[in-house]
């Protein structure tokens, strides 16, 4: 196994290359990329399956590295992240390229095209998070396209995060291989991962992965210690049945615990698939039939249904309201519904 040492490389015509850590070089100047389970094996001058790792000479080298889309103040439940310092801002930073191809991309134009991009060190980005502290930001999220593709620069990013007292968020498709996501881990302090449906033949045809390695993703962070939430976009007849509705949940509560917050969200057609929005009668099945076993589930993208409220699992009441992007902590005393008492899964950052 190859690591590598960070050293900028001066290629001709390509500014900000960095050589990629996780891959191996083969005989002919050939290698194979252990970040995801894809495990690409690229011959000089290819790229991988993802667009932004590139075998050059031999090396593997990162074509995202420091490249970002933009840089922005976010509230954290656009992540969306309910649990984890509820109406909170996170500043945002996200590049381009992705190693899943969702047939319904929400941000394709992140994902698979080339975006206009801006340069910048991870110290320049966690300056800029630093100064966005004294205005109420908490920290770093890397979001926006896929940030396991620009693993280098996020986790040099996030470890120089950490030195200065910020928290580092991720949303991810979580399809990372284990030993590299153990090295991230140890700084990111919540993930929202996309669970993109229950069954293999659905990843397969229309996200070109396997499903199996994003549920390993979630147990291994959860086991780490690191705040995780689910996020499944509900896509009309392929991975909205009842049956694979009740599967999912029924790993969530085995594998996660019944306290894992999961977010479905609504499809609307994007990118290269063109079916109806998801039916609200769909949404709402799937939130009866998921908060029958588990204690926080939300609808996203479906505000007719107005299930984006906290309750109290023990005594119901409302204790975080949320409309659109506006939260409004409503019963919280710390981590503990205001009116029982019962403590709650829910990290925030003071007592309100
Ligand atoms: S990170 Fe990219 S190059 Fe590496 S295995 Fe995954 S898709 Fe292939």
């Amino acid at each position: 196994m190859v690591v590598g040492d960070f050293q900028r490389l001066s290629l001709k015509g390509v500014k900000f290359m960095q050589e990629a850590m996780w891959y191996e070089k083969m005989a002919g100047k050939r290698v194979i990329c252990h970040l995801c389970p894809h495990r690409c094996r690229i011959s000089e001058g290819q790229s991988g399956i993802c667009r932004v790792r590139i075998n050059e000479a031999g090396k593997l080298l990162t074509k995202n590295y420091g490249l970002c889309t933009s840089l922005t103040a976010d509230p954290i439940e656009k992540k969306p992240l309910y649990h984890f310092y509820p109406g909170q801002n996170i500043l945002s930073v996200g590049t381009y390229g992705c190693n899943l191809k969702c047939a319904y991309c929400q941000n394709w134009h992140l994902a698979h095209t080339e975006p206009s991009l801006i340069f910048m060190e991870p110290s320049q980005v966690v300056k800029a998070a630093v100064e966005m502290k004294k205005h109420g930001s908490i920290g770093l999220a890397y979001t926006y396209s896929e940030p396991t593709v620009w693993y280098e620069f996020v986790l040099e990013t996030s470890r120089l995060a950490k030195e200065k007292g910020l928290l580092n968020v991720m949303v991810s498709n979580g399809y990372i291989d284990e030993k590299p996501l153990a090295e991230l881990l140890r700084f990111i302090d919540a993930l929202n991962i996309d669970v993109k449906g229950f069954n293999n033949d659905f990843y397969q045809s229309y996200i070109k992965g396997d499903y199996k390695p994003v549920l390993k993703t979630a147990e291994m962070a959860l086991k780490s210690g690191c705040h995780v939430e689910l996020t499944t976009l509900l896509v009309t007849g392929l991975n909205d049945s009842e049956e694979e509705i009740e599967a999912l949940t029924e790993w969530c509560l085995s594998a996660l615990g019944k306290d894992v917050p999961l977010h479905f969200s609504r499809y609307f057609p994007n990118y290269k698939l063109d079916l109806p929005p998801t039916l609200l009668k769909t949404l709402a099945k799937a939130y009866e039939i998921a908060s029958s076993k588990l204690n926080y589930v939300y609808l996203g993208n479906a505000p007719e249904l107005g299930k984006s409220d906290t309750y109290c699992p023990q005594c119901k009441k409302i204790v975080v309201s949320r409309s659109s992007y506006h939260t409004k902590i409503t019963g919280l005393k710390k981590d503990k519904c205001a009116y029982c008492g019962e403590k709650l899964a829910i990290v925030v950052s003071e007592a309100p």
